[in-house]
């Protein structure tokens, strides 16, 4: 799929845009704060209903002004596709698609498909596990509404436990209903490491190959799912639950102790590898935005393969840190995705364009050049 036209009025910093999008590659280059993660963002909000910035819609709305209006047309699979939002300071939003009024957000969602890769997501490389562990969960729902509830019921089994836990250190006799915890803890927690344990294979695969393009052959990636449970290579169900369950019984002091629950897959995380060094120990910046990068541009095989067509990528400042030869190697092997780019300074070497894209030069919300 990709978009066409994109319009907007009073959207952020811009008054009045009106841009006619390239089906490939679209770079918006600018000075610091003129507008250009506002247009990717305008981009986003006709995908999701919403900003990856902020959940206030009013501040996306133009200081001093009323309503701000989106309009995004453009092509998918089985034909043209329209979608207008206004943004209200005083009542909710309205959305149409192909002109017709949505009821709710969530008939929004699938309309256009889009990937973001921004800054915020190093986390996946620099943050902590629980940081990993919510891109692993998000991906998997996305795709698995059956993955989406066992995690959900999860943690809500978790969280009973744990507040059990806690009075047992007072009440001894709450040991007894312990089990009936367990039991749930163990059932849906075997369907998440097993589910997880497929995705992580499933991403490697494409992150390894993704990895490879950008860095042209030079460097091996590997991510791997560490789970504090031990699993053998041929992660069958009912040995998982095994295990999982005897390191529940195992655990049980330390847990009335601690006051939690210790073991599980709440506790695991994802270990990601260049030429099989820990990237979070030995990576440089350049590599760990590189596999970050890649990690998420599976994701766009990865709806491919589920909804048959590619989704829009937007890639909201990537390039600073990254050489010129990955640079034009990232810009290559997305060619077959429509892709809309930030960046502040456009190095010659870096567009192989020659109508392969248009450039938009911004400064003050609006487009000042065109070409
Ligand atoms: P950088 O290179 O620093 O990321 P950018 O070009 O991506 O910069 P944006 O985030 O797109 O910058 O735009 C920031 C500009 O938009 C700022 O000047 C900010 O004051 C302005 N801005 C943000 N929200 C509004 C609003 N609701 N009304 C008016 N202007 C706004
Ligand atoms: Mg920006």
């Amino acid at each position: 799929m990709f978009i066409s036209k994109l319009k907007l009025i009073n959207f952020r910093n811009y008054n009045k845009l009106d841009i006619i999008l390239h089906d490939k590659l679209n770079i918006f280059i600018g000075n610091n704060a003129q507008g250009k993660t506002n247009i990717l963002e305008s981009l986003y909000v006709t995908g999701f209903g919403k900003s990856f910035r902020t959940n206030k819609d009013k501040e996306l709305i133009k200081m001093n002004k009323d309503m701000a209006y989106i309009k995004a047309e453009g092509k998918k699979r089985y034909g043209e596709i329209s979608i207008e939002l206004r943004l209200w300071n005083n009542r909710n939003k309205e959305i149409k698609t192909n002109g017709i009024s949505l009821t709710k957000l969530s008939e929004l969602l699938g309309s256009i498909n889009i990937v973001i890769f921004s800054p915020e997501d190093l986390k996946l490389i620099k943050g902590g596990p629980s940081e990993r562990r919510r891109f692993i969960d998000r991906e998997i729902s996305h795709v698995n509404k059956k993955y989406y509830y066992n995690i959900m019921s999860y943690n809500k089994v978790l969280l009973q436990r744990n507040n059990l836990l806690k009075n047992i250190a007072y009440n001894k006799k709450l040991l007894k209903t312990i089990d009936i915890w367990n039991e749930k803890l163990v059932e849906y927690g075997t369907e998440v490491i097993f589910k997880r344990i497929e995705f992580i294979k499933k991403l490697n695969m494409l992150s390894r190959l993704m990895n490879r393009r950008i860095t042209e052959g030079k460097e091996n990636l590997e991510i791997k799912y560490l789970s504090n449970i031990k699993i053998d290579k041929k992660y069958k169900t009912q040995d998982i639950y095994e295990s999982f369950k005897q390191m529940l019984e195992k655990k049980i002091d330390n847990d009335i102790k601690r006051g939690f629950t210790t073991v599980g897959p709440h506790k695991d995380d994802l270990g990601i590898y260049i030429d099989n060094k820990d990237i979070r120990i030995f990576g440089s910046q350049g590599q760990q935005r590189t596999a970050a990068l890649s990690l998420k541009l599976s994701e766009i095989e990865i709806i491919k393969g589920e909804i048959g067509e590619y989704p829009i990528l937007l890639l909201d400042d990537v390039m600073s840190e990254l050489d010129i030869n990955r640079q034009k190697f990232l810009i290559k092997s997305l060619k077959n995705v429509q892709t809309f780019i930030t960046i502040t300074e456009l190095p010659e070497l870096m567009i192989p364009l020659d109508k392969e894209g248009s450039i938009f030069k911004i400064s003050n919300g609006s487009i000042v050049q065109n070409n």
